[in-house]
């Protein structure tokens, strides 16, 4: 499993983490990217983390 958080501080609201992610586990809220969507479904693929690049992703696996 997979833990995924965003810092809604570095976050810039660009929105492509959203696009980007799957499962639609990543919306935008606001202008910012927030987990909205079942986080049990991420793999891991480490798309949304790669695509930010204020850095604002990280992905923990548990
Ligand atoms: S990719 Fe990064 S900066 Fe862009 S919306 Fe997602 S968290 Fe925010
Ligand atoms: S790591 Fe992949 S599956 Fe998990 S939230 Fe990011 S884009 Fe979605």
């Amino acid at each position: 499993m997979y833990a995924v958080t965003i810092d809604d501080v570095v976050c810039e609201g660009c929105g492509e983490c959203a696009q980007l992610c799957p499962f639609e586990i990543i919306t935008m809220v606001d202008d910012k990217a927030e987990i909205t969507g079942d986080s049990s479904l991420c793999t891991g693929c480490e798309s949304c983390v790669v695509v930010c690049e204020p850095g604002g992703i990280a992905l923990q696996e548990y």
